[in-house]
């Protein structure tokens, strides 16, 4: 008999907690998850899942107009945002359904409700009940972060976009990353008058320069408009339930919406850390191992709350990674070399690998090869967006380091291209890969 309720109890049931959880169970442990909001986490419920939803909705609006060129006899029509938020947000509940019953059919207990941890094998319920495991996994990923400043109540973050009851007319989005960028481009095909406030002067941070230029360049001949170097200074309600953004050094912006993306923060305030000594970095995410472990012993965590990649996929791995290394009997660690990442913007980018200017500080003599074209259907469409492809190549070994791409379909070219750049092929490898024509995607292999 254990001396323990559980042998694992873990606390988050979003990407890196389940398949953790799941693993483990297959394994033969017992498990306990707790998750004090819906079951699969960020993600699933609201993140990569319903905002490339999204993504695809705002998609149709070129589409239509686009399909007249190709003879398609398109009348006037117009978008109506509830349908497709309550079809997302629908889909959104299957796809809640089929994690639990996943959890479910590995015998994993669900507790639903916030729990804390009370010393290194004691979690604490918020029902009050305390349970005991062997092991406890942290899991409880990372949570927006909003600006201090007066006003900002009257702001939202991406937990709350999903779920507005109308379309903004005009919308501010404060930040330059990929969620800022992406809902800039859904927003602004739905029609809204969109404008991204950022501190710096560019978008896009860790991203390729000549490909975030491109993505630039592009919102704003699409009408999307940037006000860089751009500090919030206060949000004024008016009557009528319409905003006032004051903007330091700037005219105010008047809008409905005012949505933050300015990063998100290692959800790890009130877990109770302390109670099991565990140590924070200086962003407040938990400080692990290369096995996930904390400075408590039976303590791990993965995932966002860690901060080592904020991406589905790496807190999957991390956290199948913990489950066979703690019960599987097979300890392994997770590759962060070469992670592919898309930003879902219109059109989308993909990328992997070192950026140019990495590699130049990294490597020395670097080779650069680009195609710069309209794709096909672009020409045929009238639209006047071209595509960028940039290939980084080390000079010493001619091994593709880096691939960068902005256009359509871009994310999924980019992902099949990932496996030879993750495999250390050379230039030359593209080159004797015969074309596959037409497609976009050719170009990878006819670089010049
Ligand atoms: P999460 O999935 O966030 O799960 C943590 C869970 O823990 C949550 O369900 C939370 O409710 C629960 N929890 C927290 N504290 C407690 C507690 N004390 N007790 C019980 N439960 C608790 N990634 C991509 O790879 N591709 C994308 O396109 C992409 N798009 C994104 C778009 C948006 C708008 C956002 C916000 C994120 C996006 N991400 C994307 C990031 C991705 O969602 C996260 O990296 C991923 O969900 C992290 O998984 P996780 O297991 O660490 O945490």
């Amino acid at each position: 008999m254990s001396d323990y309720d559980y042998d694992l109890f873990v606390i988050g049931a979003g990407s890196g907690g389940v398949r953790a959880a799941r693993i483990s169970a297959a394994h033969g442990a017992k498990v306990a998850v707790a998750e004090e909001y819906r079951v699969g986490g960020t993600c699933v419920i609201r993140g990569c899942v319903p905002k490339k939803l999204l993504v695809y909705g705002a998609h149709f609006a070129e589409d239509l107009k686009d399909a007249r060129r190709f003879g398609w006899n398109v009348p006037d029509c117009d978008f109506d945002w509830p349908t497709l938020r309550d079809n997302v947000l629908a889909d959104v509940d299957r796809l809640n359904g089929i994690y639990q019953e996943t959890l479910d059919n590995n015998k994993v207990e669900t507790f639903h409700e916030r729990a804390t941890v009370a010393g290194p094998h004691d979690v604490k319920l918020a029902s009050g009940r305390t349970v005991t495991a062997k092991y406890i996994l942290i899991a409880t990923g990372a949570w927006p972060v909003v600006p201090e400043f007066e006003g900002a109540e009257h702001s939202i973050t991406s937990n709350e976009v999903f779920h507005l009851d109308e379309a903004p007319t005009r919308i501010v989005i404060g930040g330059g990353g990929y969620i800022a960028n992406e809902f800039a481009g859904i927003f602004h095909e739905f029609g809204a008058h969109v404008t991204i406030v950022n501190r710096s002067d560019t978008i896009l941070r860790g991203y390729d320069a000549q490909i975030r230029d491109r993505l630039l360049q592009i919102s704003m001949s699409k009408g999307i408009n940037f006000r860089f170097n751009a500090e919030f200074e206060k949000i004024e309600k008016n009557d009528d339930g319409t905003l006032c953004i004051r903007i330091k050094n700037g005219d105010p912006i008047a809008c409905d919406v005012v949505l933050f993306a300015t990063g998100r923060q290692p959800n790890t305030k009130g877990l109770g850390l302390e109670n099991a000594g565990i140590e924070l970095d200086k962003q407040g995410a938990i400080s692990v191992d290369e096995y996930s472990k904390s400075s408590c012993d039976s303590i791990y965590a993965v995932g966002d709350v860690t901060n080592r990649v904020q991406l589905t996929p790496v807190a999957i791995r991390e956290g199948h990674a913990f489950a066979d290394t703690v019960f599987g009997g097979n300890p392994r660690t997770v590759d962060y070399g070469c992670i592919p990442s898309a930003v879902f913007s219109h059109p989308p980018i993909g990328a992997v690998g070192m950026t140019e200017a990495e590699a130049r500080s990294r490597l020395g003599t670097v080779k650069i090869y680009t195609s710069d074209f309209r794709a096909m259907k672009n020409v045929l469409a009238n639209r006047n967006e071209r595509a960028l492809y940039k290939m980084v190549v080390d000079a010493a070994t001619n091994r593709v380091v880096g691939l960068h791409m902005i256009g359509p379909d871009a994310p999924e070219i980019l992902q099949a291209a990932a496996v030879a750049v993750k495999a250390g092929l050379t230039k030359q490898d593209f080159d004797d890969t015969v074309a596959l024509h037409p497609s976009m995607a050719e170009e990878l292999v006819l670089l010049k």
